[in-house]
């Protein structure tokens, strides 16, 4: 835990940047608001440059971290510091800001993409996941030469071009050259005997290391978003590293379903809670209990939907702001003949008067039955069972509704 981020707020980076990551910061932020770009942010970039300087040395940065920038005041560093004026680090990072206005040309390594599965709970609440990765690191025995120091690795055979020229004798005056991929180095202009190999990375320069990443999940955090370490990837002689991108993948939650910043969640009541009002407990994704309760004499229908403020996902980046918690209720009936036969007139007079339908001389009577899609489809497709003209309703569910 820090004492204050003031410093890496205004680089833009969290208190867990790497050094990288900082440096990545400071230059894009320094370009923006040099004062040969942008007279006016003067102060700005004085600013920038202070909380560079600091954050860029390891002793100053701990002494940050646990002091703020108080302690850097008291400790004599910050503001007149080891450089002299913003402009020098500026300098010593660009080197004299020739660069800042030429093109850069950089040569980087790929992207590598990971998914990190992560649940609801971890959005939600925020987590640290330890992520476990495999990645060429430069050679620390050769530094990267792939041999001995001075030892010259250009392929003896095609002297570096990559390219073999076999001569074809045709006829006496007749020669036919052919270009081919140097047989020796495989057309990469390098090539060792193995002898001359560095023992460590057997000439490849490069050598497989585990590196364990830690992804900080922010509260509010969205599904499929991206969160990137900037080189992170593969390290490669003569090449900036690629970057590490995480893809967050949330897997699915038994109750909650998440819709932008809102939470949806099923809840199914009793028949007489959904008339007379209801009570119910929903426990959070923090595992708090929040006890619900609908004004009485509420209806709930089945499928209405009420929400609850501020009880849904908190926001990225204001997480002490949360969306809505939306309840989709769903109404329990009672099971057939929950209300014996001879009380269900005294259930009857609790309810609105109803006009009695009265059987008249040119209505017909019919029954009502069940009716099961499913069957019916199998039915259609096994002709066996399919007499036209004759349905016969499954005599199995043969129960009469009763029609008022
Ligand atoms: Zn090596
Ligand atoms: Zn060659």
């Amino acid at each position: 835990m820090v004492k204050e981020t003031g410093y890496y707020d205004l680089l833009g980076v969290k208190p867990c940047a790497t050094i990288e990551e900082i440096k990545r910061a400071y230059r894009r932020l320094a370009l923006r608001y040099h004062p040969d770009k942008n007279p006016t942010e003067g102060e700005r970039f004085k600013q920038i440059s202070q909380a560079y300087e600091v954050l860029s040395d390891p002793q100053k940065r701990s002494l940050y971290d646990r002091g703020g920038e108080r302690a850097m005041k008291e400790g004599g560093v910050g503001g007149r510091g080891g450089f002299g004026t913003p402009m020098d680090i500026f300098d010593l990072f660009f080197g004299g800001g020739v660069r800042m206005h030429g093109p850069r040309v950089e040569r980087r390594g790929k992207t590598t993409v990971h998914q990190l599965p992560v649940t609801l709970e971890d959005l939600y609440s925020g987590a640290t996941r330890k992520l476990s990765l495999q990645k060429n690191i430069i050679c620390r025995t050769c530094a990267g030469r792939g041999g001995r120091e001075g030892f010259d690795a250009r392929c003896s055979k095609c002297h570096g071009s990559g390219v073999e020229v076999i001569v074809h004798q045709l006829a006496p005056n007749v020669v036919h050259h052919i270009q081919t991929v140097c047989s020796q180095c495989q057309g990469h202009g390098e090539w060792m005997r193995p002898l001359d190999r560095c023992l460590t990375c057997n000439g490849r320069k490069v050598v497989r290391e585990k590196k364990v990443l830690s992804v900080h999940l922010d509260k509010g955090m969205a599904d499929r978003q991206k969160i990137t370490f900037h080189q992170e990837g593969d390290q490669a002689p003569g090449l900036e590293p690629g970057d590490v991108v995480i893809v967050l993948d949330q897997k699915e939650h038994p109750l909650f379903q998440r819709r932008g910043n809102d939470l949806i969640i099923k809840k199914e009541i009793d028949l007489v809670d959904a008339l007379c009002g209801c009570k119910t407990v929903i426990q959070t994704l923090d595992h708090r209990r929040l006890l619900v309760t609908s004004r009485q004499g509420t209806i709930i229908k089945p499928g209405d939907l009420k929400c609850i403020p501020n009880e849904g996902m908190p926001i990225y980046r204001s997480p002490l702001q949360k969306g809505k918690l939306i309840i989709q209720f769903q109404v329990k009936f009672p099971d057939p003949g929950w209300l014996p036969t001879h009380q269900l007139r005294h259930f009857q007079a609790f309810f609105p008067h109803r006009e009695e339908v009265v059987a008249t001389e040119d209505a017909e009577e019919v029954g009502l039955w069940e009716y099961f899609p499913h069957l019916e489809r199998e039915r259609g497709f096994n002709g066996e069972a399919h007499h036209e003209g004759n349905f016969e309703p499954p005599l199995r569910h043969s129960a009469q509704c009763q029609t008022s």
